[in-house]
């Protein structure tokens, strides 16, 4: 398996999202403004999950991952399943993964969390 480094959680600003939202300092259009390019990418790439949207609570909301990274040519920005990332680990020597969160009946989407992958030196530490 490989390991992930430089990971961050975007948990924290989640929350806020969602507070505010019930709170009614953001409207609901705000935050459920999930693009269709998103809404397709998570209806045909995406991946379920058991955790149920923030927002209508009333779906699951399913995880949309991307790549990013200097070397990844044509394959930037692309959305890929996590079973790919291990064999991209390989491959490349760096680059970052962004998973979103969508949800495809409200469209809530949120970055839930990212890290980078791959096969080169781990970031020396300081
Ligand atoms: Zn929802």
């Amino acid at each position: 398996m490989w390991s992930q480094r430089s990971v961050v959680d975007y948990g924290l600003a989640k929350r806020a999202t969602v507070r505010s939202l019930r709170t009614g300092r953001c409207s609901h259009d705000d935050v459920c403004d999930a693009h269709p390019y998103l809404l397709r990418a998570a209806r045909y790439h995406g991946e379920p999950t058991e955790r149920l949207c923030p927002v209508c609570e009333r779906r699951n909301v399913t995880n949309v991952t991307y790549v990013y990274g200097d070397e990844l040519g044509r394959q930037v920005g692309r959305v890929k399943a996590t079973s790919d990332l291990a064999e991209m680990a390989r491959e490349y020597r760096e680059f970052r993964v962004y998973v979103v969160e969508v949800c495809q009946g409200c469209g809530w989407n949120h970055l839930t969390v990212s890290f980078v992958l791959g096969n080169g030196d781990p970031p020396q530490e300081t």
